[in-house]
């Protein structure tokens, strides 16, 4: 793979600055006929070439569009792969649902009938795909092309890649088994078996069912977990790594007895008496007035 970064921070989609955590990849391809990387990345970096027009997509646009990665020639004719937003940013290029879960490429469409063309790039998309996986722990059946999307409820009604790749003898389903094919030959199949270990998001350790995700990228787990409430990152022997922020606050809850004061509480329970006022937040009390029974939330020391 010939990967190369040229972030679209001129694009509305990298503005708005939205993240997601990468449960999926959607392959598409551009439905024009126009191999070229520098009709849609720029501006030129001396390896894309100049686009005449100035019509690449890193600048303000009249429709909302934007995927992750292109995949085309350069100006030298080579296949190479272009990053344009960061693989966590939450992309513009399902025009549903898949656009909170899905990281999206495009591969540049030529006239759809250039074998040698079409082999290339299929396989850097593969190269892509496996790159794409281990670093977010995700295998070959995390991928989908558009028209799988559409198919899915989650993406607009295209036809991409199917319109193309069984042309040249291809699927999307081998396309997913050299994907996978790519990941064994790597020594790592998404699943923990490679040498790089995995931080899996669960409620516990023993919890595997509540596992919301494995990640290659130790940021990624922890952005996972501070986005899923009671939610951990362990290592592969199970220890925990990081506990996700929640957004709960977290008290304990104490009964209250005859006799007792706000001030008496807090002396006894958080060790000094004028922290009442934070019993009193915490309970949205608005006098000091407590009765026996009431049950209190009471702050952490
Ligand atoms: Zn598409």
């Amino acid at each position: 793979m010939n990967l190369n970064k040229l972030i679209f921070t001129n694009n509305a989609c990298y503005k708005a600055g939205r993240k997601i955590t990468p449960r999926g990849i959607m392959v598409h391809s551009t439905g024009a006929n126009n191999p070229w990387l520098k009709r849609y990345v720029g501006p030129d970096d001396g390896k894309l070439g100049r686009n005449q027009y100035n019509n690449h997509w890193n600048q303000p646009m009249n429709r909302e569009v934007c995927c992750h990665a292109f995949i085309g020639k350069l100006a030298d004719g080579s296949v190479a792969t272009y990053q344009v937003l960061p693989w966590d940013h939450r992309g513009w290029h399902a025009g549903g649902s898949a656009n909170n879960t899905h990281i999206g490429f495009e591969i540049c469409e030529d006239g759809l009938s250039d074998r040698t063309y079409f082999d290339k790039v299929y396989r850097e998309a593969v190269e892509l795909c496996a790159y794409l996986c281990r670093q977010y722990g995700l295998t070959e059946k995390n991928i989908i092309c558009h028209s799988e999307g559409h198919a899915q409820g989650i993406a607009s009604n295209h036809g991409d890649v199917m319109h193309w790749f069984p042309k040249h003898g291809k699927s999307m389903d081998t396309f997913r088994a050299a994907v996978k094919a790519e990941l064994a030959a790597s020594g790592n199949t998404g699943s923990g078996s490679g040498t790089s270990q995995l931080y899996r998001v669960r409620k516990s350790w023993g919890d595997a069912a509540s596992q919301k995700g494995a990640f290659r990228v130790l940021d990624n787990a922890k952005r996972c977990a501070d986005g899923n409430p009671g939610y951990s990152v362990f290592d592969e022997s199970g220890k925990v790594v990081y506990t996700g922020k929640t957004s709960a606050p977290v008290y304990t809850t104490y009964t209250v007895k005859r006799g007792d004061s706000l001030w008496a509480i807090a002396s006894r329970l958080l060790g000094k008496g004028t922290r009442y006022t934070e019993i009193k937040k915490l309970n949205g009390l608005t006098s000091n007035i407590i009765y026996a029974g009431q049950v209190l939330k009471i702050p952490n020391k």
